[in-house]
């Protein structure tokens, strides 16, 4: 099993320490874990979100870089960071990621037309169509960011906290912008990510399988699984699940990243 997604201390919204993380995926048997916390430099030009901690990087890759070294021999780490896409924080991400040594950079959208999509006061003004077409256009335009990244986190996000009464995320209401996205990825080298924090009962993971049924006819491959999460008992939720809905479809692999390069892992 492998994770490519997960948060410890370093990020402001977990408090599992990054040595109980590695710790319990040893004793779940991961090959492979990834910690990518949070770098919520669009956060910092938006004044509301003045109270949100951000990222020690130094911090952060010191202490990974050094754990990743500790447990070479017992399990593969991922040195990891989850860019929260915006166009204007792009030169942040540009300028305070170089010279940090990672293995792996998730490009997330959290924002949407300078607002947090994960509160309520974003779906209040917006029609369903309205607040997920708005997502995807940044979606879509976080692909073409210049700073370097491997996977794009969480496609349909926005859909977690939506207040409709039926907030599922069907293919067909943004059918065109959804592939240019699918086929930009392709054409991009980069992995779509599966992440196993769905919707709950009914979409066990992000995105919907409609849309992971048509990367795949699309031509797509890449693929990394995520947990998101931000305790140590959610690393790998709802691998099987995911690995016989991918199986079931002609997937054959996932992809853990080394150093930026996606290696293949049999399902
Ligand atoms: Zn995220
Ligand atoms: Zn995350």
């Amino acid at each position: 099993m492998i994770d490519t997604h997960t948060h410890c201390t370093h990020s402001h919204d977990s408090k599992e320490q990054p040595r109980d993380m590695i710790e319990y995926a040893i004793a779940r048997g991961l090959e492979y874990l990834a910690i990518t916390d949070h770098f919520d430099g669009e956060l910092t030009l938006l004044p509301e979100f003045d109270n949100i901690p951000q990222i020690d990087l130094a911090r952060h890759f010191e202490e990974l870089i050094a754990l990743k070294e500790e447990y070479k021999d017992t399990i593969e780490i991922g040195v990891g960071i989850e860019c929260g896409y915006m166009k204007e924080a792009n030169s942040i991400y540009l300028q305070q990621l170089k010279g940090y040594a990672t293995d792996i950079v998730i490009n997330s959208v959290h924002t949407v037309e300078y607002e947090d999509c994960y509160l309520k006061s974003y779906f209040d003004k917006r029609s369903k169509r309205q607040a997920y077409g708005a997502y995807l256009e940044a979606v879509r335009e976080s692909l073409d960011c210049p700073y370097v990244y491997d996977s794009v986190g969480h496609l349909g996000y926005v859909a977690r906290k939506a207040v409709y009464p039926d907030k599922t995320f069907y293919y067909a209401d943004h059918a065109d912008l959804i592939d240019d996205i699918l086929k930009t990825v392709i054409a991009k080298g980069k992995s779509l990510e599966i992440n196993s924090n769905g919707l709950g009962e009914t979409c066990p993971f992000l995105p919907t399988a409609e849309i992971l049924i048509r990367y795949k006819e699309l031509g797509g491959e890449l693929l990394t699984f995520g947990s998101d999460a931000h305790l140590k008992a959610r690393i790998c939720d709802k691998y099987s699940i995911v690995a016989e809905f991918l199986k079931s479809h002609g997937f054959e692999y996932l992809f853990k990243y080394i150093d930026h390069k996606p290696v293949a892992v049999k399902l």
